[in-house]
């Protein structure tokens, strides 16, 4: 097999350099946002993925154009509901996409919610910019109708050439491991991986043989904290912030995922007798909001002022940063579903993961001698 590389600039579109089954990294590559990867089978071409770019100017003009024509995708497979991987479906659907979308039953009931929900956001947020929305709750609503559920561990022949079975990857309800054979090649997208014993979800169903494989690297350079830690954590902070200053907790959270978990450790430590009785509230589309304009994040690198909606607010809350909540497989968790492969596949290709935890994970598998690498946004390789 001879593996071929080409990058393809965005403004010349698709050219004779693209291989011809191939498989282009268009998102999520070097960094955790933006979830896109073209497969391009020859006789068919399919995306897994179509997730919007979050964060500031560079992401909002990634998510206006396509590196693609969007008639010219069959169909598109979707590992989970997460906004960074399905949020450009409406604005693919409205652009000319006519084809079925495939993901678990779970993860279209979800996206029932989620991109309307990303839609009146998107019309909020052109609103206060004075542009045209990215895309509406129309759009959203209407592409709503190209989601096929699927089940876990049926195999599926989205076309001819294309098998898939979608895998159990533990990380939010409905999310998906894509297993697939594109012609004569096994390809396997690991989709985000969940952190094996949490509640909720089960942990990452084990793959064992790939030609070439996908995997996620969002914690690839770092290890949570141990859940008797965490909740230990978790408990001190609700103590010290209601029963000692007799203030309110504010928890930044996925509306879908870590909130659904945060509510089960609430509602452990309260039955424990750990933490006091106080009231709960959920308020989703904040917590949408929050995620959109990764402002936690900020919060926690100890900025005195932030910007809510416009409004320079200033920072007077204690900040506790409690890892071992994510519902991201860390650093061993990888190493353990990446254990059950029986022998390394022919090619991995590292994704999803900011720059360092990208490189440090690709790192550790080629000193095990597997053959690693991390994609550049919009670098092309073969498949066969
Ligand atoms: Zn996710």
């Amino acid at each position: 097999m001879t593996w071929s590389t080409t990058w393809i600039a965005p403004t010349t579109g698709w050219n004779a350099r693209r291989p011809a089954v191939g498989l282009t990294f268009l998102g999520a590559a070097g960094e955790v946002t933006g979830s896109c990867y073209l497969v391009d089978a020859g006789v068919t071409r399919f995306l897994m993925e179509c997730g919007l770019f979050q964060g500031g100017r560079a992401a909002a003009a990634r998510n206006r154009r396509f590196a693609f024509d969007p008639r010219s995708i069959d169909f598109v497979l979707l590992s989970h509901a997460h906004i960074d991987h399905s949020g450009l479906l409406p604005r693919l659907a409205a652009q000319g996409f006519a084809g079925p979308v495939y993901a678990t039953g779970a993860t279209c009931d979800l996206l029932g919610v989620m991109l309307p929900d990303s839609g009146h956001l998107q019309e909020r947020e052109a609103e206060r910019e004075g542009k045209a929305p990215l895309y509406t709750v129309a759009d959203a609503t209407r592409c709503l109708s190209r989601l096929v559920p699927v089940d876990y561990g049926v195999e599926h022949k989205p076309h001819p050439s294309v098998r898939c079975t979608f895998r159990d990857a533990g990380h939010i309800l409905g999310s998906a491991i894509l297993d697939l054979r594109v012609g004569s090649t096994s390809l396997v997208f690991s989709g985000d991986l969940g952190q094996p014993g949490h509640p909720i979800v089960h942990d990452p169903e084990p793959v064992e043989s790939a030609d070439v494989l996908l995997v996620e690297s969002t914690y690839g350079n770092r290890s949570h904290k141990s859940l008797v830690q965490t909740l230990d954590e978790f408990a001190y902070a609700l103590n010290d912030t209601l029963a000692s200053r007799k203030g309110n907790v504010v928890i930044p959270a996925f509306a879908v995922g870590r909130t659904q978990d945060v509510l089960y450790f609430i509602a452990k430590l309260r039955r424990e007798g750990r933490i006091g009785a106080s009231d709960v509230y959920v308020d989703s589309p904040m917590a949408t909001a929050a995620t959109r304009i990764t402002l936690g994040r900020r919060i926690v690198d100890g900025a005195k002022t932030v910007r809510i909606f416009g409004e320079p607010v200033p920072v007077r809350a204690k900040i506790f940063t409690i890892g071992g909540l994510s519902a991201h497989a860390d650093r061993p968790a990888l190493f353990g579903w990446l254990g059950h492969f029986k022998r390394p596949p022919r090619q991995t290709w590292v994704v999803h993961g900011e720059p360092l935890a990208a490189q440090s994970l690709r790192d550790a598998l080629r000193r095990r001698r597997w053959r690693a690498g991390v994609p550049a946004r919009l670098q092309a390789v073969a498949l066969q």
